[in-house]
């Protein structure tokens, strides 16, 4: 039995504000989107910044994101979606990067996607 007043687990902050896409596995966020980017948020208490929910949905099964600076020089960690769906909420699809990764991973994407559309 969980004791009242402790940190609330994954699943908890998490339940039953996502579908899960039997196609792709996707946790699909049904809950507020940050109006930039429209990335999935959850609300915190007592009026702070609202988080982003797939930060919450790695470091509940990770672990914090850490806060150290990353080795290669990159100003922090981030969280990338391997799915490449920004509302997916799903720890298996939520990969740490670092920063400079994170836009080498989306600028191959880019320009893979470019190519594809060019033949
Ligand atoms: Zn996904
Ligand atoms: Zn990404």
């Amino acid at each position: 039995m969980p004791k009242k007043g402790t940190a609330v687990s994954a699943a908890s902050r998490l339940e039953g504000k996502y579908t899960i896409s039997i196609v792709t596995g996707c946790y699909e966020w049904n809950g507020s989107l940050s109006s930039q980017g429209g990335y999935p948020t959850i609300a915190l208490p007592g009026g702070r910044k609202p988080e982003y929910a797939y930060r919450v949905a790695w470091a509940e099964a990770n672990g914090p994101i850490p806060i150290t600076p990353p080795p290669d020089g990159s100003y922090r960690w981030e969280i990338h979606h391997v799915c490449f769906d920004r509302r997916c909420v799903n720890p298996e699809h939520l990969q740490l990067v670092t920063q400079k990764q994170h836009v080498a991973i989306h600028n191959a994407r880019r320009a893979a996607m470019k190519l594809a559309k060019a033949a």
